[in-house]
């Protein structure tokens, strides 16, 4: 009898699950259940800044899941998981029996307990129905307050810099991007910021919302106030995990799971923002919370699930951010005991670019320079392969220090490209992928594919 795979959450780590499971086994049996439309959440911004129509957000069309041979109960959420009977209970009452199952339910947003956070144009911009909320209620010239200056905030607020909005942005802690930049780079984004009219209010608690007709009056800890149309409260993450209660799978912040995506319990895994899992830097368990821990995860689980035995090191974590021009990244270890730096800086341009080593081998980076800026460009990729191959640099080191801003000799040198290629998740290059849409099936073969194709 074909397998039984239950898939619960239909964002990148779901859909990546199912695609890898479908590449192993073309009889198995796939049921996604997801509480929303299969989406990228991570495509959010560029919809809002009208980059993008609606539908590009979306994963695929039915005929895409017919395609993949998977039943899909899309709006239903799963509401419990009962482990020794082998069946997940459904929010409209039914029950659906697994052999394997993927918890794949992602985060939500945190939401403070401010008052007046619950009124009127208040949104958390988390999901696709606060996208279309936020565009439908954006006005040439709004005023948008973010409450919370970290990577999902900033990315937001780049979108929102894009429709011309007149920002602000208040920070509890004394710095913007706590978690993605060092106290020296965030200094330079927030100058950055100031010198395009952006506000930015940071060792500053926001302790009430006062609701004026259609506008809004953010009270701030230190006294002042901020004026806004439109408020984005963008305060951080929470698992979810709430419907796991009583099913025995065990979670810390989120679902425990092991190298090969697994949880506790031998057939039930967990992949992406819910999963606290491997960490390529620390060895240790992580959430990370971003698109390509949720690819790895997806590709890692889905194939363990159709009977593969594959183990990974764990993911890279990445932040990579544009604000209002000024391109902002950070990989892995950035902090900790034991760790040599290797700093150039330009306040002017602005250019900051921190490398951290341990022994010859570089752990991790901060990299910051304008979007366009060639310092920029060339070697940020660089930079992490680096970092994600663990590539012993020897006498490179000294000539890093000497000569940070070259990368290309010692990334060549040590044949680090070479390393890249065969760090392949699954041990085979990924396959070829088709157009999930036929809406959105380009009429003409793009300068890409001519270029690079290897048929005519
Ligand atoms: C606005 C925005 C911009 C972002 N930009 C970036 C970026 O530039 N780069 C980056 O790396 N990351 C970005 N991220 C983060 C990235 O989108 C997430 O890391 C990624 O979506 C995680 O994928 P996932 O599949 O684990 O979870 P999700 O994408 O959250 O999908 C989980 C799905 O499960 C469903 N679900 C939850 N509970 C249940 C239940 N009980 N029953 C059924 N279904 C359920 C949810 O409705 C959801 O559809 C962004 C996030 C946001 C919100």
């Amino acid at each position: 009898m074909a397998t039984r795979h239950v898939i619960v959450g239909g964002g990148p780590a779901g859909m990546n699950a199912i695609e890898t499971i479908r590449g192993y086994d073309a009889n198995a049996s796939i049921t996604l259940i997801s509480g929303e439309p299969a989406y990228a959440r991570m495509a959010l911004p560029y919809y809002i800044s009208g980059n993008v129509p609606e539908m590009q957000v979306m994963t695929g069309d039915d005929a895409y899941y017919s395609r993949l041979g998977v039943t899909t109960k899309f709006g239903v959420r799963v509401t419990g998981v009962d482990s020794a009977s082998g069946a997940v209970k459904l929010s409209d009452g039914s029950s659906v029996g697994y052999d394997n199952l993927l918890i794949a339910t992602g985060s939500s947003a945190q939401k403070p307990s401010i008052l007046g956070a619950d009124g009127a144009g208040v949104y958390n911009l988390w999901t696709i129905d606060d996208a279309r909320k936020t565009v439908a209620s954006m006005k040439s010239g709004a005023e948008v307050a973010f409450i919370g200056a970290g990577f999902i905030g900033f990315i937001i607020l780049n979108a929102m810099y894009k429709l011309g909005a007149k920002l602000h942005v208040i920070e509890v802690e004394n710095q913007v991007l706590p978690r993605m930049l060092d106290a020296q780079g965030a200094s330079l984004v927030r100058s950055w910021l100031n010198q395009r009219q952006v506000t930015s209010h940071t060792g500053a608690r926001v302790n009430e919302i006062v609701h004026n007709g259609n506008k809004k009056t953010l009270k701030l800890s230190d006294g002042s106030t901020v004026q806004a149309d439109i408020v984005i409260v963008a305060t951080g993450i929470k698992t979810n995990i709430d419907f796991l209660q009583g099913s025995g799978v065990k979670t810390n912040q989120g679902v425990l799971v092991d190298n090969h995506c697994r949880t506790n319990i031998a057939n039930i895994y967990a992949a992406g923002d819910v999963a606290e899992g491997p960490d390529l830097s620390t060895g240790g368990q992580a959430i990370h919370a971003i698109q390509p821990t949720a690819v790895d995860h997806g590709r890692i689980a889905g194939a363990n699930m159709a009977g593969q035995h594959i183990a990974y090191p764990g993911s890279l974590l990445m932040n990579i951010l544009d604000v209002c021009g000024l391109q902002c990244a950070s990989f892995g270890l950035w902090k900790g005991e034991g760790l040599e730096t290797t700093i150039t800086v330009n306040a002017v341009r602005p250019v900051y670019r921190k490398l951290i080593w341990k022994g010859d081998k570089l752990v991790g980076a901060i990299l910051l320079g304008p979007a366009d800026d060639v310092a920029m460009l060339n070697d940020m990729g660089m930079i992490k392969g680096l970092i994600q191959t663990g590539t012993a640099l020897g006498a490179w080191k000294r000539h890093i220090e000497e000569n940070p801003t070259d990368i290309r000799r010692p990334y060549v040198a040590t044949k680090t490209a070479e390393k890249l290629l065969a760090l392949t998740a699954l041990g085979k290059p990924a396959a070829h992928r088709a157009y999930r849409s036929a809406q959105d099936t380009p009429k003409e073969r793009g300068a890409h594919a001519v270029l690079v194709g290897s048929k005519g």
